[in-house]
C-alpha cells in the first residue's frame, strides 16, 4: 500500500545532526484523506525547520495560506486567510519536565523509528486556524458574496416578517447576533 502521508513524515533517521528545512503546499487533497475534515478547499504553504542537533529535536511548523469557508452572513464560499505556527519537541524517552510545558507539542519516538509523523498536527492546526467568525470583508461588495441572500437578510431584519420562504434564513440571522 502506498503511503498517502509519506510527504508529511520527516525521515529523520537519514538526516545529519544539523538544522534542516522543508516546505510544501497543503491543498484539499490532503484533507480529503480524513473522514471529518471541515476543509474542502484550501492552499496552505507549510514551512518546517527541523533542528536535529541534539535531543529533544525541535520541529517548528509555520502554516500560511487560504482556507475557503462558508460566510456566516451570506453563506457563500469565501477565502479566509490563516496563519499559525507551532513547535513540536521530539524525544526518545519520557520527560517529566516537558509534561507541564504549554504551547509545545511532544512526540515520543522509538529508537528504531525512521520517520517522525506530523500528519495529525498539520490536520489539527489547520482546523484550529479557521476563524470562528467567517465574514466577507465587505458584505455584498466582494466577488464572492451572495448578494441575493444579503438583500433578503436585510429585508428580513427590517420587516421582521415571518415569510415561510425565509424560514431558512432564521438560522443565519441567529448567527449574526
Ligand atoms: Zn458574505
Amino acid at each position: 500500500m502506498s503511503d498517502l502521508f509519506k510527504e508529511y513524515k520527516i525521515p529523520h533517521a537519514g538526516l545529519k545532526r544539523e538544522i534542516h528545512e522543508f516546505s510544501y503546499e497543503l491543498d484539499e487533497t490532503f484533507f480529503a484523506n480524513f473522514d471529518n475534515a471541515l476543509i474542502t478547499k484550501c492552499n496552505i504553504q507549510v514551512n518546517i525547520t527541523f533542528d536535529k542537533r541534539h535531543e529533544p529535536y525541535i520541529i517548528e511548523v509555520d502554516m500560511d495560506g487560504t482556507i475557503w469557508g462558508e460566510c456566516d452572513r451570506c453563506t457563500s464560499s469565501i477565502p479566509l486567510s490563516i496563519h499559525t505556527s507551532f513547535i513540536i519537541y521530539v524525544k526518545y524517552t519520557y520527560d517529566e519536565a516537558l509534561k507541564d510545558m504549554e504551547d509545545v507539542e511532544i512526540i515520543y519516538i522509538a529508537k528504531d523509528d525512521t520517520v517522525i509523523d506530523i500528519t495529525q498536527f498539520l490536520y489539527d492546526y489547520a482546523h484550529l486556524s479557521i476563524p470562528v467568525h467567517k465574514i466577507c470583508d465587505k458584505p455584498g461588495e466582494t466577488e464572492y458574496c451572495d448578494e441575493e441572500i444579503i438583500k433578503l437578510l436585510e429585508q428580513k431584519i427590517e420587516d421582521n416578517t415571518v415569510d415561510p420562504r425565509w424560514a431558512g434564513l432564521d438560522k443565519l440571522k441567529d448567527k449574526l447576533k
